[in-house]
């Protein structure tokens, strides 16, 4: 019976590999395929100042629309495009894109303080990324100081010498720095106090309980006077309730960003939300 039973498993077992191997075949086919051919777009999450209440600015996220399998989630193609290598193609995309609707924004007069750009941890490895992204976004007719970069605090941290030299060079060319999912790393205050950032963004985990979880509350306090000593701004990520925003206000969080404010949404829907808002000067 046992061995029946195991053939039975492990035949089970096999057939659902085959077809996690077989999407992922055929995701990364197509992925090549993606950008070139209109799949790819970039949606925006709107950033909010919690003293003004005014748009900061909007955080682009990739969508990708495969003509047979659907929506699929930058949580699933993101990682592939990394092992792949076609991360770096899909990032040029991003760029370009981001910094052509930046202008786009800017000519009609409703152009937040900031655009974001996510750059992923297998990026920061590139010695020349910094002269890229410059190159990508000055070619687009943006200035650098539209756009800002996020990296994650586990990507700084896995290349510490190569990350801090990049983003240097970033700052010095004119984009700012957000250090996104704070507090999911292990960043020391050592590092910290010598990345060149101006925002840092407290990690979903660290929201999604607040007010109520006594800890979360004390991280999160903790974490804001943390950045505010060494010069930086805070944005909150994930906020959804109004209870959330009333505390991190209290606590003197400068900025969020959750589907309370804003989900992210299309670049024709988010021009119609930036011309009905006030922006920040
Ligand atoms: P992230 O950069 O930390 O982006 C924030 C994620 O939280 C987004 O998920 C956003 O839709 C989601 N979010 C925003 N507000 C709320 C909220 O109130 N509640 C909840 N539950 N979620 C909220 P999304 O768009 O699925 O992106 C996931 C991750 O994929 C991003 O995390 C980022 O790491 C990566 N990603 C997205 N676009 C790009 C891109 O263009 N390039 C790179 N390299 N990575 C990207
Ligand atoms: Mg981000
Ligand atoms: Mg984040
Ligand atoms: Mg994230």
């Amino acid at each position: 019976y046992y061995a029946k039973q195991n053939r039975l498993n492990i035949h089970c077992f096999s057939s659902v590999m085959e077809a996690v191997a077989q999407r992922r075949m055929q995701l990364e086919d197509s992925l090549r395929l993606a950008a070139g051919s209109g799949q790819l777009s970039l949606h925006y999450q709107s950033q909010h100042s919690l003293a003004e209440g005014t748009i900061t600015g909007m955080e682009s996220l990739m969508r990708w629309h495969h003509p047979e399998l659907g929506n699929i989630s930058p949580g699933e193609f993101i990682p592939l495009a990394e092992e792949t290598g076609l991360i770096r193609s899909i990032t040029a995309w991003a760029i370009t894109e981001a910094s052509r609707q930046a202008l786009v924004w800017e000519e009609a007069g409703i152009r937040p303080e900031r655009i974001s750009i996510n750059i992923s941890a297998a990026e920061l490895m590139q010695q020349n990324l910094a002269s890229e992204i410059l190159t990508l976004i000055r070619g687009s007719g943006a200035k650098p100081e539209w756009i800002e970069i996020e990296i994650t605090e586990t990507a700084a941290m896995n290349q510490p010498e190569t990350g801090i030299g990049i983003m240097r060079e970033l700052v010095e060319g004119g984009v700012s720095i957000a250090i996104d999912d704070f507090g999911t790393g292990y960043s020391s205050l050592a590092y910290l106090k010598q990345l060149p950032a101006d925002h840092l963004k407290i990690d979903i985990a660290f929201i999604r309980n607040l007010p109520d979880d006594a800890e979360d509350a004390v991280i999160v306090r903790t974490i804001i006077a943390m950045a505010h000593a060494l010069g930086m701004t805070v944005v909150a990520e994930g906020v959804e309730t109004q209870a959330q925003l009333d505390f991190l206000r209290q606590e003197g969080c400068d900025g969020i960003q959750g589907y309370l404010l804003g989900k992210p949404l299309p670049a024709d829907e988010t021009s119609t939300m930036l011309a009905n808002s006030n922006l920040a000067v």
